[in-house]
């Protein structure tokens, strides 16, 4: 809890979410800029420093900022490193591939204050589109990565991260993953630093920070060197250790899988030797070695890709170590790990039985009768009624596509809306449909939310306005980043640390770049939406809607802090059971109960879109 994340009472334990613990980390570490863009699952790392920014002021200073993208927000930390100063970033591991560019020549020029990049990996992809390993990001950028394998270690590794950025010159990337975002643990609490965010004179030091053709090449050999100290260092650091027993199996386990093998030989009655790795990069070679040494199989216990275990396997080569793991099918290739997924490996490493089958047969006879409760938009939601207003239109045409992009809109793929037919990443929707318009003969309506807008729509409709490609994008404006927990965006007047910020307005972007057909529709009213898409799809050139209405979390949340009374609707004598309400729209409030259509009044916003598309005009506001 917040209140805790605050708390200044070095020694004592409290109980925080992962996240909190790493923000918590962030504020021992006497960061002075913090910079970011949401992303499940590591949003509570920037909501928590968000607040925490207004309760610390005037004693543990910071710049505090929700950044357009995950590249901007990267830069804005590396700005703040190269002055000599502490930047941290947070982000999903989709997120990196945004900042990615940045990320590779950074590792060149190479941090002057302390750099620490969260990176939240989803395995299992619980609210992802992949389930990428970003450890391959600190091989492939040569940056280092750690990975904690407990609430508590989080945020000790978080401020072992600064003091190592800074003394081996590196950006450094600390590994999370949802289940350790996501979990609460026990959290020894240190020392929040008094301090003010100081503004520093600008020493010049092109000859590191310019990566110029001449610069990078003498640059490389530079950052080799001190991984190559920092693998040094790794080598006899207390974040990695050896649980010691006897034996000639073993086990290598990867942060979270640490525990994971520990609970699952305590299980099984065995005791083997278990390397605890959360040095990812630059890999401990030495250590893993000796480790190697004594034994004539391991396994090795990590999630996502066989990252490590791919290393281990070259180095057992001239060891004579039989590796087991992901590549032979002792543990799973994909997802997420459990105690008992790792039991299964151990087991078999071990010679010792255990009945998994059963497990997995008795989990699904289990999951059979759990009623399904598919993810659905919220009653009142304003891009259900924009997406029911897309599918008449759509069916009126015939056919279309209908290119879409990353938030909670992408349930708009669900029946009866169907009207999303594609989703790749952030601000791809508008970028397909450059593509598609050229090959298609068909009408193309893009969906986009407006935070995904400013991250990542305006340069592919810079690119359609200069091409004058033509299709329709309907900006989704619910005035917030929805899908994250309602971080602000810069289209609303709300910044980080609660400062007041200057809206840019998604229309004047829009016509500033010259697209010619802008138009802002109120999202509750359907008609004007099918007005304006019609209009719209005659326009020779790309044509932007901007659909506005705050998300109907924000709407109920603004009328109730207003003492605003919300009148549920209900079906009324003249309703003829036609079931257009249930079939063609789709609102959780709305129910078939004795083969009508009912709603349910405590869940009901009181949008009104429903009794707009009741062709009987049987919806009316409850009495
Ligand atoms: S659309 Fe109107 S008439 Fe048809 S079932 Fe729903 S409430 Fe009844
Ligand atoms: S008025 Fe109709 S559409 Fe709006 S929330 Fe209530 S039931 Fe759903």
């Amino acid at each position: 809890m917040l209140k805790d994340v605050i708390l200044d009472e070095p020694g004592k334990r409290v109980f925080l979410l992962g996240n909190e613990a790493i923000a918590r980390g962030a504020i021992e570490a006497g960061i002075d800029v913090f910079s970011a863009y949401p992303g499940t699952p590591s949003s509570e790392i920037t909501d928590t420093l968000n607040s925490a920014c207004k309760h610390l002021r005037g004693r543990m200073e910071y710049r505090m900022e929700y950044a357009v993208n995950e590249k901007v927000a990267f830069e804005v930390a590396i700005g703040a490193s190269l002055a000599g100063k502490r930047g941290m970033t947070a982000m999903k591991h989709v997120g990196l591939n945004v900042a990615a560019d940045s990320l590779f020549s950074f590792a060149y020029v190479g941090a002057r204050g302390g750099f620490v990049c969260v990176s939240a990996d989803d395995p299992s992809m619980h609210s992802s589109q992949n389930e990428q390993d970003n450890r391959w990001y600190g091989i492939a950028a040569k940056v280092p990565v750690v990975e904690p394998s407990s609430v508590g270690e989080a945020k000790e590794m978080v401020k072992l991260a600064f003091d190592l950025s800074e003394r081996f010159g590196l950006p450094f990337i600390l590994r999370s993953y949802t289940r350790l975002s996501h979990s609460s643990g026990i959290v020894e609490l240190g020392e929040i630093p008094e301090k003010r965010l100081k503004k520093v004179r600008w020493e010049r030091h092109p000859d590191t920070d310019v990566v110029l053709p001449a610069h990078a090449r003498r640059l490389k050999p530079i950052l080799q060197k001190k991984l190559a100290d920092l693998e040094d260092f790794f080598t006899s650091s207390d974040i990695n250790w050896v649980d010691e027993a006897d034996g000639k199996r073993g086990i290598i386990a990867c942060g979270m899988s640490y525990n994971y093998a520990v609970e699952a030989l305590e299980n099984l009655g065995v005791e083997m030797p278990v390397l605890k790795l959360s040095s990812m990069n630059p890999l401990p070679r030495k250590l893993i070695a000796d480790f190697l040494a004594n034994l004539d199989e391991v396994l090795v216990v990590e999630e996502v890709d066989p990252v490590v275990e791919l290393q281990v396997r070259a180095m057992a080569k001239e060891l004579d170590v039989e590796v087991h793991g992901k590549m032979d099918g002792y543990l799973p290739e994909n997802f997420e790990y459990n105690v008992s997924i790792v039991q299964k490996g151990i087991a078999r490493l071990g010679g010792k039985s255990y009945d998994y089958a059963h497990l997995l047969e008795t989990a699904k006879s289990m999951a059979e009768i759990a009623p399904p409760r598919p993810p659905v938009l919220c009653p009142g939601c304003p891009h259900t009624a924009t997406f029911y207003a897309i599918r008449k239109v759509v069916n009126e045409l015939g056919n279309a596509s209908l290119p879409s992009d990353i938030g909670c809109y992408t349930l708009g793929i669900n029946k009866p809306l169907e009207a999303v037919d594609i989703t790749i990443c952030m601000g791809a929707s508008v970028g397909t449909s450059n593509g598609l318009s050229y090959v298609l003969d068909d009408a193309i309506i893009a969906t986009i939310g407006d935070s995904t807008f400013f991250h990542t729509g305006i340069p592919p409709l810079v690119n359609a306005v200069y091409n004058g490609n033509r299709f329709v994008l309907v900006v989704l404006d619910n005035s917030t980043t929805g899908m994250t927990g309602h971080q602000p965006h810069p289209g609303v007047d709300a910044r980080g640390c609660g400062e007041k910020g200057h809206a840019v307005r998604i229309e004047d972007v829009c016509r500033a770049i010259g697209v010619r057909f802008v138009e802002v529709v109120k999202s509750y009213n359907i008609r004007a939406m099918e007005d304006a898409l019609r209009r719209a799809l005659k326009h020779d050139g790309p044509a932007v809607i901007v659909s506005k209405q705050p998300c109907a979390i924000l709407w109920n949340r603004e009328r109730k802090a207003k003492g605003i009374r919300i009148t549920p609707f209900e079906v009324g004598e003249g309703c003829m059971e036609c079931m257009k309400c249930v079939r063609e729209f789709t609102c959780p409030a709305i129910y078939i109960q004795d083969g009508r259509p009912v709603i349910d009044p405590a869940l009901c916003a009181g949008c009104g879109v429903c009794a707009a598309v009741c062709p009987y005009r049987a919806i009316k506001p409850a009495r």
